[in-house]
């Protein structure tokens, strides 16, 4: 019986596959240094199936034990023409057939779907989001993604696009950002806005965000206070999206979700106090369950989603 799913999260510096069973249960796992290919896009993928095939050899596996691959990917991907339209942060990745590609080569039914958005499904489905039916997923990183479960399912938006949470503007008159407006939530807690803003701070080119919360866990007044206005940021970034969506849950994932304690208090008083009653009193701001696994697990939801009632 065709119960394993192949999980994909194909990153920027990374990617890291899993074999998933029905159940959500990673079975193994491996990964590929995105970065070594450079520039070689065909070399990258002939690699990526190499990998995948390898994978399910080492584990006595082929292609009939496995209902399909799922693979998310950072950027614009059609994920009902299996097109990977644009990556910016991996050069050279424009309108990229790449569900072909990999059937192709594998023979094993494949589905291309924004990798924020198997983070969701995969926390929605298997992590801090089970059994909600109206949710949020943010990942706070480097960029700010975001992905919608909306009535039961995943919400894409008519051209896959929907969920940009990082680009919603917080400040009309604030920063121009390279998405073409102003004022953009990630201008004020992408990471790189943090560290930026840390390292001025504290007087250390060297900082990163990981040495402001072992600073703030000591207990230190400024890097608490640090935490604090980045959580304020948040949760003005968030009383949108709660006055707009009445979402039940907002999941918050992301490297500096790894210290949500200094977050959580914020945000959810932020959130009380600013947004519509009934809608504030509904959502629950929550930390992400899956950590790094959620994309792989998300996979395996997005196989299974898209092969119901399929004959295989
Ligand atoms: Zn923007």
């Amino acid at each position: 019986m065709k119960k394993i799913s192949v999980g994909v999260d194909f990153g920027g510096t990374n990617i890291k596959m899993g074999l998933v069973d029905g159940s959500g249960r990673m079975i193994d796992r491996s990964h590929l240094v995105t970065k070594s290919f450079a520039r070689n896009k065909k070399k990258l993928i002939n690699a990526l199936v190499d990998s995948i095939l390898d994978l399910l050899e080492q584990n006595h596996l082929n292609k009939k034990d496995v209902l399909g691959i799922g693979l998310g990917l950072p950027g614009l991907v059609d994920p009902v023409k299996g097109i990977v339209n644009f990556l910016p942060n991996v050069p050279g990745w424009h309108n990229v057939p790449l569900k072909n590609f990999i059937q192709k080569r594998t023979k094993i039914l494949t589905f291309l779907d924004n990798d924020v958005n198997l983070v969701t499904l995969g926390e929605w489905k298997y992590g801090a989001g089970k059994g909600y039916r109206n949710l949020v997923c943010m990942t706070l990183g480097t960029g700010i993604g975001g992905g919608l479960i909306l009535n039961g399912a995943l919400y894409r938006g008519e051209g896959f696009a929907a969920g940009e949470i990082g680009h919603m503007p917080i400040n009309e008159k604030g920063p121009g950002c390279p998405c073409g407006g102003y004022g953009c939530f990630e201008r004020y807690v992408g990471n790189q806005q943090l560290l930026d803003k840390g390292r001025k701070i504290f007087k250390n080119k060297n900082f990163q965000l990981e040495d402001i919360f072992d600073l703030a866990n000591q207990g230190n007044v400024r890097a608490v206070q640090f935490w604090r206005e980045t959580a304020t940021h948040v949760g003005n970034g968030l009383i949108g999206i709660v006055n707009l969506l009445n979402p039940q849950l907002i999941i918050i994932g992301g490297g500096v979700s790894n210290n949500f304690k200094f977050l959580r208090k914020t945000i959810t008083r932020i959130i009380d106090q600013r947004a519509m009653k009934v809608q504030a009193k509904i959502v629950k701001v929550v930390k992400s369950k899956l950590g790094d696994d959620a994309g792989i697990l998300g996979g395996q939801v997005l196989v299974k989603d898209s092969t119901i009632g399929r004959k295989n």
